[in-house]
């Protein structure tokens, strides 16, 4: 069931900061999260999320994924928890919640921080009650593949007053990004906005992947540190040009979560091919998706065939920590076969858009597309 459509303005406000990574880091941070320490993070995540783990110099652990599902399993997690372990990092991912009763009994029991990952959703609801209100911290982002788009940019929202405090010491430190940068996000985002529509998601996402390789854009997907160097975005706050803009977003946030309702109940209710199952998410929950995700089997091959006929259906996440893959993986510590419900949804997984920018016949053209695929 969709959640109800609900405006959240708080989430845009308290500390914004460059991105969303940097948003989780300056939380682990304040947290007291450092070196020594380890970070429990689920596989089935992007590169962001144990790039911001690595930032504090601390070590991500993985949590394998429920079974058909695409959210961390309490019942890993509870196994993965050693003595060194300072927190814990739970995605609500592509916007369905996760078992929050379940993860919030082990870090309760082990007295550890939860810190919610709101990037795909600020409106989805756990037993009637918000996403990101459940453990001390949640941190959102506002770059492409996300319900609100600035360009780049997210935030911190937190929930406890020790550590509130503890951010705001921190944020103080934080610097205003430099011209140059707060610039080319911004020219990114003008094109963007001028040029995607979901006809044009491949031929945007092939130039996008050249320019990048040219080292004209930056990648959503880079890790923007090295192995010797943090980057300096781990200091910077959101630009206040982004900010402005997402302030004026705010008055249609709950139009984007109504609009992203609708079109999911219609692929819900159209999408009948056999090669395409849901993904289960709690009973007692209400996800407001930022993209519809669905398990396909033949996964390689029916995106290529969306390519060539330029239908806007997604992969990622391609791997457990997208896009890393091979010795990358091992960089960021991921064992290969650690977590084998991950690594099984990422070879399976896929996404269908319901952005503002998808109209209910864009949603029609892709579920013709799904339905007479061989
Ligand atoms: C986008 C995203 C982030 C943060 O990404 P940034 O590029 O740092 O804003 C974190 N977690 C998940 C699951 C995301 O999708």
């Amino acid at each position: 069931m969709p959640g109800k459509p609900q405006s959240f303005p708080e989430v845009f406000g308290e500390f914004s900061f460059f991105r969303g990574r940097v948003a989780l880091s300056a939380i682990l941070r304040a947290l007291g999260v450092s070196s020594g320490a380890e970070v429990a993070v689920q596989a089935f995540t992007c590169i962001a999320v144990p790039e911001a783990v690595l930032a504090c110099g601390a070590k991500p652990v993985y949590v394998d994924v429920e079974e058909n599902g695409i959210n961390m399993a309490a019942g890993d997690l509870k196994r993965k928890i050693t003595k060194a372990t300072r927190a814990i990092v739970v995605q609500h991912t592509f916007g369905i919640p996760a078992d929050m009763a379940g993860i919030m009994r082990v870090a309760d029991e082990l007295d550890l921080p939860v810190v919610e990952d709101c990037c795909h959703t600020y409106a989805s609801t756990y037993d009637g009650k918000k996403v990101g209100t459940f453990g001390r911290a949640a941190f959102y982002s506002f770059e492409w593949g996300k319900p609100v788009v600035a360009g780049l940019g997210g935030s911190a929202v937190v929930n406890d007053r020790e550590l509130k405090k503890e951010v705001s010491k921190l944020y103080n430190g934080f610097a205003r990004p430099p011209l140059k940068a707060e610039h080319s996000v911004n020219l990114q985002y003008a094109a963007f906005k001028f040029l995607y529509r979901p006809s044009v998601y491949w031929a945007i996402k092939r130039s996008f992947h050249l320019f990048s390789r040219l080292g004209f854009t930056k990648g959503n997907y880079n890790m923007v540190s090295t192995d010797t160097k943090i980057a300096p975005e781990f200091g910077w706050k959101m630009p206040d040009s982004l900010k402005k803009r997402m302030l004026r977003k705010i008055p249609g946030v709950a139009r984007i979560a109504q609009h992203s309702n609708r079109l999911a109940d219609y692929y819900r209710e159209q999408i009948k091919h056999p090669a395409f199952t849901r993904v289960s998410a709690p009973a007692n929950s209400a996800a407001v998706y930022a993209r519809y995700p669905l398990f396909a089997a033949h996964k390689d091959r029916l995106l290529a065939a969306a390519s060539a006929a330029g239908i806007e259906i997604s992969g990622w996440y391609q791997t457990p920590v997208h896009p890393l893959a091979g010795n990358e993986l091992r960089e960021v510590n991921y064992a290969g076969g650690s977590c084998p419900n991950a690594e099984k949804a990422a070879s399976l997984l896929v996404s269908l858009p319901v952005n503002e920018k998808t109209s209910l016949a864009d949603a029609g053209k892709i579920t013709r597309f799904i339905n007479t695929w061989e």
